[in-house]
């Protein structure tokens, strides 16, 4: 059976390290199906992905992970969330063409910011310069810089499918140095081809084999997106009654298309009305002319 949209975690339990591994592929498709923008910078998207499915796993929390990498260059926008059951969804902002090459090539000067938004509680993030030849190099830095926990990624992403391999040491048990250089030996001899073709368990046995490894269940992970009328509605009132009444001047109707997944919702002069009026309705000390 091919394994596909499906993240796995394993252990060394006995050398205190971790690891993950994800592969993407009807979800990938489904994720960039309503993002333009040429190839190199759909295919990072697809990295991006495949990142942070893995990064939103080692953590335990309720909510949503949001890797962002943004840049002065071609490539502006590149936004890639999981939530903590794997629903992931993401997109990308970039000129017709984009340089292929280092980071720095695709977008210039920038920096990758990494959001944690807890479903109950202030969201937090950690920024590192976007630098290096690619998205899996920075992710290391970040984890170096911001958690101090050895981590090392590979992320490969074709047409059809995008994948990950992470190594982890477990936070709470120091690895020996002898043993995570060792692994991550054995990890970094992983090629593209492996990753986006081999199942889990083949892939860890080519590259694991002489090492003890528990792997764990699979994780399914899906193309959701967050978006709902309810959300959108929010970002209308945000904008205020003018700005609302003077574009309803204009245009019969407002239209908001999501950026994710092209969902189109639309808001003629009576939802405007509505939803105005229930903002009096939530905020009764607020005076209205
Ligand atoms: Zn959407």
């Amino acid at each position: 059976m091919i394994e596909q949209d499906l993240l796995r975690r394993f252990l060394f339990e006995d050398l205190g390290v971790r690891g993950e591994w994800v592969k993407l592929t009807t979800s990938w498709q489904g994720a960039k199906q309503h993002q333009q923008g040429p190839q190199n910078a759909q295919l990072q998207l697809g990295q991006a992905l495949a990142a942070v499915v893995m990064l939103s796993a080692t953590v335990k929390f309720k909510g949503s992970m949001i890797l962002q990498a943004q840049g002065d260059g071609d490539f502006k926008t590149l936004v890639a969330q999981s939530t903590d059951d794997q629903k992931i969804r993401g997109l990308i902002r970039s000129n017709d063409q984009v340089p292929d090459g280092s980071l720095e090539t695709m977008f210039g000067q920038g920096r990758l910011v990494l959001t944690i938004e807890p479903d109950n509680a202030q969201p937090y993030q950690g920024v590192v310069p976007l630098e290096g030849s690619n998205l899996a190099g920075a992710l290391q830095i970040y984890f170096e810089q911001s958690e101090q926990l050895k981590t090392r990624l590979w992320l490969f992403a074709n047409e059809t499918h995008a994948a990950g391999l992470l190594i982890q040491e477990l936070p709470s048990q120091e690895s020996d140095q002898d043993d995570w250089e060792r692994i991550e030996i054995l990890a970094n001899t992983v090629t593209e081809q492996e990753l986006l073709e081999l199942d889990c368990e083949d892939m860890l046995y080519k590259l694991f084999n002489a090492e003890e490894v528990r792997l764990f269940d699979a994780e399914p992970v899906e193309f959701q997106c967050a978006c709902s009328r309810p959300r959108i509605e929010r970002t209308l009132r945000a904008l205020g009654e003018e700005e609302l009444k003077d574009i309803l001047q204009e245009q019969d109707s407002i239209k908001v298309g999501c950026e994710f997944c092209g969902e189109q919702y639309l808001f003629d002069r009576v939802d405007v009305e509505t939803l105005l009026s229930q903002e009096s309705v939530a905020n009764p000390s607020e005076t209205r002319h």
